[in-house]
């Protein structure tokens, strides 16, 4: 995970608008061959010969996207940018830019300010995008953090939601249901120390689901990987609501159905245990429990072999004509119409 520390507090009322800004992202540098113009003019300059922009924006509330209880400030910047890279990657485009937009109350210092930002530097680094431009602003009470995320394709490579075909196979990259998982482990812990804050977090065998609730990341990886397998997918998703969900707004766009099977759906060892201890069921929890990012998208059954003997992908179901409809193949091989439920179902099983 990435290290916290611990510091001063200088009030961002000391600095003004423009030295924190400074301050935040002096140490920021430009990689990409694309940033033309970055921080500092009244707009970015982007652009690339023979490719498209694509372009897409998130808003995330403190209160209602995060709790700053259990998510430290430079997890919830890399965070931020995580879910937006996640994005772009989902229409098989490379990501290369970002903007980051920020409401601040004085409940925040310079120093948690500088938190958030490393944040946003260490994904920056690591994928390799720049940071070039963004917006200062106070609020009245906590924090609003907007990021908006370029990258660039050319017009052949983008992949939408409606391009799925009837006998396609629909895939996924990594396992599901951490992340739910994660947030499930973290809320019961800071309700244990709201009783008694002497008690300490017990947080060992739960590493993996914290990692994929609060560090989670982007599948560049996966799409360099179909490109150099030269596997086009017909279309794709990234899974942020759920595996449901998200296999309906392919089907539906792409005008198709679908049987997804129950027992090829990538699990972690880590969940299943943990599902057990919290009595909860794997499947509901992989198909409605969101915040995975990984991506779930159709291929030609041309191009099963080029993936089929992949680590990192998995084939769950076939598309099928849109009148046969959308479902779960359950282990005991019974049909389940599929539905987008999301975290509310979860909760109504507890
Ligand atoms: P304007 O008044 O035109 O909105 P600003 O003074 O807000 O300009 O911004 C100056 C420059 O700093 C611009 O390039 C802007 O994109 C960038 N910027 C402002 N706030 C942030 C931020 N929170 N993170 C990154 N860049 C920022
Ligand atoms: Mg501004």
């Amino acid at each position: 995970m990435l290290e916290n520390k611990d510091q001063t507090r200088t009030p961002v009322s000391a600095l003004g608008e423009f030295k924190l800004i400074d301050q935040l992202t002096d140490n920021f540098i430009n990689k990409q061959p694309s940033t033309i113009k970055g921080i500092g003019d009244d707009a970015a300059v982007l652009g690339l010969e023979k490719q498209k922009m694509v372009l897409s924006t998130d808003l995330l509330i403190e209160g209602i996207h995060f709790d700053l209880s259990y998510m430290p400030l430079k997890h919830l910047g890399y965070k931020a940018v995580m879910v937006n890279l996640s994005d772009i990657y989902a229409m098989n485009a490379m990501a290369t830019q970002v903007t980051v937009s920020i409401a601040v109350s004085n409940r925040f210092s310079l120093e948690a300010l500088e938190e958030l930002y490393s944040g946003i530097k260490t994904a920056t680094d690591l994928y390799g995008i720049d940071l070039v431009g963004g917006d200062t602003s106070s609020s009245i009470t906590g924090l609003v953090i907007s990021v908006t995320a370029v990258g660039f394709a050319t017009e052949e490579k983008i992949v939408y939601r409606n391009g799925a075909k009837a006998n396609d196979l629909l895939v996924v990259s990594g396992d599901l249901g951490g992340a739910y998982l994660g947030f499930q482990v973290l809320e019961r812990e800071k309700q244990v120390f709201e009783v008694n804050p002497n008690n300490q977090p017990d947080l060992e065998g739960y590493t993996y689901l914290i990692e994929r609730q609060l560090k989670p990341e982007a599948r560049k990886d996966v799409i360099k990987l179909l490109d150099d397998l030269d596997v086009k997918p017909t279309s794709m998703i990234d899974i942020s609501d759920g595996l449901s969900s998200e296999i309906l707004h392919l089907c539906k766009q792409s005008q198709v159905g679908c049987d997804l099977y129950e027992n090829k759906i990538p699990l972690d060892p880590q969940v299943i245990s943990i599902c057990e201890e919290f009595k909860l069921d794997s499947t509901t929890v992989a198909l409605n429990g969101g915040e995975d990012y990984e991506l779930l998208f159709t291929i030609s059954q041309d191009d099963y072999p080029k993936i089929k003997a992949n680590p990192n992908l998995t084939v769950i179901g076939y598309i099928r004509e849109k009148e046969a409809g959308c479902h779960l193949v359950t282990r005991a091989d019974s049909k389940i119409e599929l539905q987008a439920r999301g975290w509310n179902a979860l909760n109504d099983q507890e």
